[in-house]
């Protein structure tokens, strides 16, 4: 670590640079960098972070650093001509925090530094405007008092609105030298009164004041709040910048603005931004004045304007990014305040990496990892458009974007029923539990009144793709009455609302929803990122339009297609329960013979689509319970097709009750005890096959067992596939080529793998099952304690959205080096909803997987977390590092 603790920039070299963050701070490097490249920055000087660390530390600062701080401030004093607190000719500066992340939760900036009753007379002569002076005093006695000394903010911002309509003006620019004057005295005496001292008039015990004001801010609550939150260490500490100021508000030839480089909203390379003449700092973002767009500094303050073009440029060839910038104009003169790189839209991001890779300031690897996966989701996202702030009755959390329009509903199962019946419904809670999942599944939207971005409405909209907005405490939910009130307004059960998941408003009625077009460097990101990606991405999909969706987002075949669904068809649940309930294999026999057809036209039509590309298709899982007829009705109605004996088809019912349906009868231990579903499942696959393969299309069917965790289950399940197969080949003589493999979901599973690997051509991780029984945890029920374990730190994410690696992954390891030793070519993919979540699915890579597999929407994130992940590991090798 180096000894020096203050770094010099603003004119020649600077001490520092782009790379030195750490050190400086975002800004402090950005400044340092912007002085390198000959960029016109006010001179300054940065106090490290180390200094902040040290201060925390040894509960002091470093005894040299007065010196060093004395030292550049008279180097800042050379350059300007003035010094600080002198009577003729004072320097002012700015006090600045700058930590290496930019962080809110800081300490806010404070201008003007170095003005009291003797140097603002000086100032007022020096510049022969007294109404300018007056003005910036009146701005660091607002700053310095409530960020420093404690006084409050909107006290003060209350004296200069009664200041204002005493002299009968509107706007702060228009109130005169005499009356700021006055204010600056009574902002004074109300400060040195609420601080119990009196108000620094000495220009160095004004600079230690706002030094030591900034390293504490560091650890204010709501800063170490944003830390935890985003797990930045303590350690890191904050930067302070002590910089000249340049003045915005000296006249009509001076202006403050902020700008993009880049438009961060649509990614249109030009520049973008707004400026406001005769302004200072934040005046822009504040809101106290309407800024301009920055098209029109063009025409106002071309010399500026022009230099600002030249700056603009600059800054990207250096950082090879899109900027964020900050500016002031003083005296025509355009000075540069501040450079980092800029937040953007997800379609903004995708255009800008495309567009510069073309240009040739990145390469296309860098355009590639310059795309958050999770981010490129966004772009698939319908959008309640437009969507006015004014017009929105209530506003929450963004928690999941989309657009949920639809008639409001306050139960689940309102949602599902009223969905049944073919409308459209939002579901509205106080808060959603584990028990509203069929009705949050149904619903368009999902709107909350409490619960925060962690809530389980939250991650279980995320999770499904859905719009959800929560937290709105603004509305009182009433589900009994089925209602809720905003303000004055009521609305009821059936009323129409749109929620808007990107911004977290609510609108009443139906507003218009629209899909955004794709940017058109999408499918060149994509293209990118496939070649670079090891690992295929599949889909999981159970029905045509989910492999139509799927392969629309590049889908390189489907990973799972379950069939459950197919039974659940209203018109075939009938014959599945007649079948369960059936007292014979004859009559067992029967009853499938009339699911056949249906089930072989579900797969004619998926095959189809997915047309040269593999489909692995898993058979029957779920518990045997869920088929059999729950209500009077449903047994009612069985009994008229069956034509069965009431008192015993009910206790047959009764008989399939399971207490833990999860660790109960279901996946392969179905195709076991009633091996007639699966012969007639993998029938209507193969003759599928064979019927599409006669057509000359190409099908590639991958027959999947669930739940295996003993060889002895697969080996019997494969062969009872394999029988099956070679009865539709004779019948029909032609031969399709398939393979059998087995879904890993059970810790057993993984632990003798490579036994199981004798009777399977492939492993597919359901890593949601697997991850329930490695921690005994049930999905369905974790929502009532996992968000508190992943709030309390007990667990830092929840193992069912990213995957655990310390044990779950150790397992899966196990599984694919036990498998593989088996068998080399033992293809093996992970179709669990982590297939879907980037670190996941660089976990996945890292194993060496063939693919992985995700819901539709997925689809896009998966392929370029894929990428990332393949390119990590060539960039990493590059390096040396592991
Ligand atoms: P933030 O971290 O909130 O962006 P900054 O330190 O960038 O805070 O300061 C906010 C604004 O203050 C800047 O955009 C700039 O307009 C103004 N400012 C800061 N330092 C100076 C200076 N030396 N001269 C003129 N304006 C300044
Ligand atoms: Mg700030
Ligand atoms: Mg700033």
């Amino acid at each position: 670590m180096s000894d020096k603790l203050v770094y010099f920039f603003g004119a020649g070299k600077a001490d520092g640079s782009a790379d030195m963050k750490a050190l400086l701070g975002g800004k402090g490097a950005g400044l340092a960098e912007m002085t390198n490249l000959g960029i016109p920055v006010p001179p300054g000087f940065t106090i490290s972070t180390e200094v902040c660390t040290r201060f925390y530390r040894d509960g002091g600062y470093p005894p040299n650093l007065r010196a060093e701080v004395e030292q550049a401030i008279a180097r800042v004093e050379q350059i300007i001509g003035s010094r600080l607190g002198d009577g003729a000719s004072p320097l002012l500066v700015s006090v600045r925090s700058g930590a290496r992340a930019s962080m809110p939760g800081m300490m806010d900036t404070i201008l003007n530094l170095g003005l009291s009753e003797r140097t603002v007379q000086a100032l007022a002569e020096s510049t022969r405007n007294p109404r300018f002076a007056w003005d910036s005093y009146r701005r660091f006695v607002q700053m310095y008092g409530s960020v420093v000394m404690g006084a409050p903010r909107g006290r003060m911002e209350e004296m200069l609105h009664e200041r204002k309509r005493a002299a009968g003006v509107k706007l702060d620019t228009e109130l005169g030298e005499k009356d700021l004057r006055a204010l600056v005295t009574d902002l004074k005496a109300f400060v040195a009164e609420r601080a119990e001292k009196p108000f620094p008039e000495d220009a160095a015990e004004q600079l230690w004041g706002a030094v030591g004001a900034v390293f504490r801010s560091w650890m204010n609550p709501r800063a170490i709040t944003y830390r935890q939150l985003y797990g930045i260490p303590d350690h890191w500490g904050t930067a302070v910048n002590v910089q000249a100021m340049v003045f915005g508000n000296a006249g009509d030839d001076c202006a403050t603005g902020v700008a993009f480089t880049r438009d961060p909203q649509t990614g249109e390379n030009r520049l973008f931004g707004e400026f406001l003449v005769n302004a200072q700092g934040e005046d822009v973002v504040a809101g106290i004045r309407t800024p301009q767009p920055l098209a029109e500094m063009e025409r106002l303050l071309p010399e500026a304007y022009r230099q600002l073009m030249g700056i603009r440029a600059r800054l990207e060839q250096r950082y090879c990014d899109m900027q964020d910038i900050e500016f002031t104009v003083h005296r025509g003169r355009l000075w540069m305040l501040q450079t980092r790189t800029g937040k953007r839209s997800a379609r903004a991001m995708v255009r800008i990496a495309v567009e510069m890779a073309r240009d040739g300031l990145i390469d296309q690897d860098t355009a590639v990892l310059r795309v958050e996966p999770d981010k490129v989701q966004e772009l698939f996202f319908p959008e309640v458009e437009p969507c006015p702030a004014s017009e929105a009755i209530a506003t929450g959390l963004a928690a999941s974007a989309g657009a949920g329009v639809g008639r409001a509903v306050f139960t689940a199962d309102d949602a599902r029923a009223w969905v049944d019946r073919g409308e459209k419904v939002v579901l509205v809670r106080e808060e959603t539990s584990p028990d509203d999942l069929h009705g949050m599944k149904a619903a368009e939207g999902i709107l909350t009144a409490r619960g925060g971005l962690t809530s389980h409405a939250a991650v279980v909209a995320r999770g499904m793709g859905k719009c959800c907005v929560v937290g709105a405490g603004s509305i009182e939910v009433d589900s009994l009455r089925g209602e809720f009130r905003v303000g004055d307004k009521t609305v009821r059960r059936g009323d129409w609302i749109s929620v808007c998941g990107k911004h977290g408003r609510l609108f009443l009625g139906k507003r218009t929803v629209q899909t955004p077009e794709l940017p058109g460097e999408f499918h060149t990101l994509m293209e990118w990122a496939d070649q670079r990606a090891r690992m295929a991405v599949r889909t999981n999909a159970d029905t045509p339009e989910d492999a139509r969706v799927a392969r629309r987002f590049g889908a390189q075949g489907i990973g799972l297609c379950r069939t459950e669904h197919m039974f659940f068809n209203p018109e075939r649940i009938l014959a599945v329960r007649e079948m369960l309930l059936a007292e014979d294999e004859p009559e067992r026999r029967a009853a499938l013979a009339k699911i056949l057809p249906m089930q072989r036209g579900d797969f004619v039509e998926i095959f189809r689509i997915m047309d040269g590309l593999p489909v692995t298709i898993r058979l029957l899982d779920p518990p045997l319970h869920e088929f059999l007829p729950k209500t009077d009705k449903d047994i009612d109605e069985l009994l008229r097709v069956t034509g069965a004996e009431p008192a015993r088809l009910r206790r047959r019912n009764e008989d399939l009750h399971e207490a833990n349906p999860m660790l109960g009868h279901r996946g392969c231990r179905i195709g076991l005890t009633y091996p007639e579903i699966y012969q007639v499942q993998v029938r209507a696959i193969i003759e599928a096959a064979c019927e599409l393969q006669s057509q000359r299309v190409k099908v590639i069917p991958e027959i999947m067992i669930p739940l295996v965790a003993h060889e002895e289950e697969l080996k019997r399940m494969r062969e009872l596939c394999i029988s099956e197969a070679e009865r539709v080949f004779a019948e029909r003589g032609v031969t399709v080529p398939y393979t059998v493999g087995t879904m890993i979901e059970l810790p057993r599973a993984c632990l003798v793998a490579d036994r199981i690997a004798m009777h399977a051509d492939f492993f597919s991780f359901g890593t949601n099952d697997l991850t329930q029984t490695a921690f005994g945890l049930s999905r369905d029920d974790a929502g009532r304690f996992l968000p508190f374990y992943v709030e309390k730190g007990v667990f830092s994410r929840d193992p069912f959205v990213a995957i655990d690696v310390d044990g779950l992954g150790q397992l899966m390891r196990i599984a694919v080096e036990k498998g593989r030793a088996h068998r080399a070519d033992l293809k093996v993919g992970i179709c669990g909803e982590h297939g879907g979540e980037p670190s996941s699915v660089g976990f996945c890579h890292g194993l060496g997987l063939d693919y992985v597999s995700c819901s539709p929407f997925r689809v896009p994130v998966a392929r370029l977390a894929a990428a990332h992940a393949a390119l990590l590991e060539k960039r990493g090798a590059e390096t040396g590092s592991v």
